[in-house]
């Protein structure tokens, strides 16, 4: 039977979306997060909207580039030295999926995903979202030397052979300084990529919160569930203030906090949480589109009058006290790239957590109850799929059928 009221845990893009989507088939929802909204990873994050680029983390090259600098406080890639039994599984599990037919056979799963994205946001936008995603004129992906351009243009191609349409162009240093001065001369190739998007992560959630509300919808805040049950003929969300909220289903949507709620439920995959950090800084001397300096695994995302400058990937618990050397580390990789950027007056300083998963897909479906759903795991790329995702979350949970995308992506794979 179709339920005609769900309680989603999470009040990211993921849970956000869901509940977005499960409104337009008439059903009920409460939202509920331990914080507030986009209280996760969804706030701070680059916001860019590029099916173009999203892969599986678990690359064959990310061992080569990830793995020897791991230790190493300002690498991109980073582990705290501390014995941490679940992150070293989670790692050993990572790696052995860092082969090329893995990650072929993962991002055919992707693909299927990614072509769907971008049309996710219009029927959210159509719907009312307010908040806008931008078109731009392409983003750039720049580097040091055409040599350490070819992965990429090797991966673009492969994400074409998967069956996703991709449109760019190579650029010499000169061309993309003249697209955008701010780069230093050091930057020697670069590419642009066409029919992306991106937006400021942190309003477009809170748009949809708002959407949620309007439509009915209800977001309890500042309050965390500690289990959800199954009772046979709905379910009840039991919450740190003692109640509970109960509906026919539940959805499971809290990031990288995913695991605890999800474990009774039959779902064995972990998600780990990746963090990120990012600053703004003032939009003078930077890029005035999206630009990535791969090489550094830096990013920059215009926001109005401020660029927001991202990056890292700290394996660590989600909780643990954001670590101010990662902040330094990502000032120190851009300085050389970005002359004349005043990178010293930082605001919005922020760590937020990649839900992240060792074979590089997310969980979106059923678990073993079929009351209790999963959408989340996203990894690098949950603000791109988080329409798309719950789109096809709700309308499996609605008609009771799932979605032929979602067959690769069950919780309980
Ligand atoms: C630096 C950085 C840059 C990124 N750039 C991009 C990008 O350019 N494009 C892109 O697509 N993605 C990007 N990402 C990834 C993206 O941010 C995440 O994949 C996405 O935000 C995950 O959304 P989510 O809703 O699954 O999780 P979250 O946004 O983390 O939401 C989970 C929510 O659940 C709540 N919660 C947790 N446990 C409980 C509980 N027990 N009870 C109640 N509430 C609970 C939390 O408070 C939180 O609000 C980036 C991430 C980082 C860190």
């Amino acid at each position: 039977m179709s339920p005609r009221s769900v309680v989603i845990v999470g009040a990211g893009m993921a849970g956000l979306a869901t509940a977005w989507f499960l409104q337009e088939a008439g059903v009920e929802v409460t939202v509920v997060d331990r914080r507030g909204v986009a209280a996760g990873a969804s706030w701070g994050n680059a916001g860019w909207l590029t099916p173009a680029l999203s892969v599986p983390l678990p690359e064959p090259g990310a061992l080569k580039l990830g793995l020897r600098r791991l230790l190493s406080s300002s690498s991109p890639l980073y582990i705290p030295p501390r014995p941490d039994p679940r992150l070293a599984r989670f790692l050993l599990a990572f790696t052995r999926n860092c082969t090329q037919q893995r990650w072929q056979v993962a991002m055919a799963t992707l693909a299927s995903l990614n072509r769907r994205a971008l049309s996710a946001y219009d029927e959210l936008a159509a719907g009312g979202v307010a908040e806008p995603t931008h078109t731009g004129d392409g983003c750039l992906i720049a580097f040091t030397s055409e040599g350490a351009r070819a992965p990429l243009v090797a991966e673009l191609e492969a994400v074409r052979a998967a069956g996703q349409e991709v449109g760019y162009d190579l650029l010499t240093g000169a061309e993309a300084r003249e697209l955008e001065p701010a780069l230093a001369v050091r930057v020697a190739a670069a590419v642009r990529l066409h029919g992306q998007r991106h937006l400021n992560p942190g309003a477009y959630v809170a748009a949809l919160a708002d959407a949620v509300r309007d439509r009915g919808g209800k977001i309890v805040t500042g309050v965390e569930v500690s289990r959800v049950r199954d009772l046979g003929s709905g379910v009840a969300a039991l919450t740190s203030d003692g109640t509970s909220v109960r509906a026919d289903a539940a959805v499971l949507a809290s990031g990288a906090w995913l695991g605890r709620l999800a474990a009774p439920f039959g779902v064995r995959t972990a998600v780990q949480s990746g963090r990120g950090y990012s600053f703004t800084v003032a939009a003078e001397g930077l890029p005035t589109r999206p630009t990535y300096f791969a090489e550094r695994r830096v990013v920059c995302t215009p926001l109005g009058e401020r660029v927001r400058v991202a990056g890292m990937m700290e394996f660590t618990a989600p909780d643990r006290p954001a670590d101010p050397r990662r902040v330094d580390a990502i000032v120190e990789a851009a300085r050389d790239l970005l002359p004349s950027a005043d990178l010293a007056h930082r605001a919005d300083v922020w760590a937020g957590p990649r839900p992240c998963t060792a074979d590089g897909l997310p969980l979106i479906g059923p678990t073993r109850s079929p009351r209790v759903h999963v959408c989340g795991g996203h990894g690098m790329w949950g603000i791109a799929l988080g329409p798309v995702s719950g789109k096809l979350l709700a309308e499996s949970i609605v008609t009771g059928r799932p979605a032929a995308e979602l067959a690769a992506v069950h919780p309980l794979r």
